[in-house]
């Protein structure tokens, strides 16, 4: 049985709430210049409105957005944003300035790597390409895939089985508590926090229930511990 290394990617390998956020408003801007008739404030709150209802695999936003605005859908303006977003997205998409280095320490330690996301499958390949990080990882196991979502423990079960791991020498990386620590802890896994603080309802509980649990404040770190 080899060990594994589970990874969440997003706001785990790189930073997708800043990049996200900047690719939208710049494709909102670019929407206004070619007629939207929002300023760009109200514009971003209608949209993150429209992407909270639809979530945020849903591909067609800006259609609705302008569906909303004008009461029928604006097919340039919907090309201008959509365009603007990719570009802006794939211009700004990088690792955290850790994470290679780190996912490079693991395969060199012998570690198998995988990723466990809540997602479409080549959407979150298409990611992990476009990162230049794919070929660090046997296997990515995706909510599409695995019928489940995280916090369920069998989307993690049955990544570390098709990895040939054992849950109790394997470990999962992620930035969301509910979702990537307590789903890996109910599955027999070690789990690591990245990028994000525990709150005090968190640690009550982490005290409580005794979960072991390491908190990181980047990818980075994990190369001082493992
Ligand atoms: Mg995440």
């Amino acid at each position: 049985m080899f060990k594994g290394v589970l990874f969440d990617i997003d706001d785990t390998l790189y930073d997708t709430s800043g990049f996200a956020k900047l690719a939208r408003k710049a494709a909102l801007n670019v929407m206004i210049d070619g007629g939207l008739p929002l300023e760009s404030e109200d514009a971003y709150i209608k949209l993150r409105k429209i992407i909270k209802e639809k979530g945020s695999n849903y591909d067609k936003h800006f259609n609705v957005l302008t569906r909303e605005v004008f009461g029928e859908e604006k097919p340039l303006l919907i090309a201008l944003g959509m365009i603007t977003y990719h570009n802006v997205k794939f211009a700004l998409l990088r690792p955290f300035p850790e994470t290679t280095s780190t996912l490079l320490h693991l395969n060199k330690r012998g570690y198998h790597l995988g990723v466990v996301s809540n997602g479409i499958t080549i959407k979150q390949w298409e990611k992990l390409i476009r990162l230049g990080l794919y070929h660090f990882f046997d296997e990515v196991i995706t909510s599409e895939a695995a019928g489940v979502e995280k916090p369920d423990p069998k989307i993690f079960e049955l990544a570390l089985n098709q990895m040939g791991c054992k849950s109790s020498k394997s470990i999962m990386v992620g930035n969301k508590f509910s979702e990537d620590i307590m789903g890996a802890i109910n599955a027999g896994m070690s789990a690591i926090l990245v990028n994000s603080k525990l709150t005090e309802s968190e640690k009550d509980f982490i005290n409580k229930e005794k979960i072991e649990l390491e908190v990181l404040e980047n990818i980075g770190e994990l190369k001082d511990i493992l």
